[in-house]
């Protein structure tokens, strides 16, 4: 029959989901950040960190370029930029 799809229990950690991602990724300013969180709470990845303001930044290991964290920021300073 069929095998388990998984068949070992991991952390995200061994389970780096960056490596597709679409042409877009996101550029933190950390110009005009007022340290809010919208970024880190939208993020479906889980993968923005920072603690005060012009500090936010992601993990490109899970970062999908979904553009959400781009899309709420209310400052605006967070960029998508093309893949490199
Ligand atoms: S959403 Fe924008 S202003 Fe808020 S913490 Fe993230 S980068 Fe800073
Ligand atoms: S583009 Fe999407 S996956 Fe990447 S950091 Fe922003 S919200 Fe997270």
């Amino acid at each position: 029959m069929f095998g388990p799809l998984i068949v070992k229990a991991g952390s995200s950690l061994n389970n780096k989901t960056g490596s597709w991602r679409t042409e877009l990724k996101p550029k933190f300013l950390q110009k005009d950040c007022i340290g809010c969180k919208m970024c880190m709470t939208i993020c479906p990845e889980g993968c923005i960190d920072g603690t005060v303001k012009n500090t936010f930044h992601c993990d490109f290991a899970y970062c999908k370029g979904c553009g959400l964290c781009a899309m709420l920021c209310p400052k605006k300073d967070i960029e998508m930029e093309k893949e490199k």
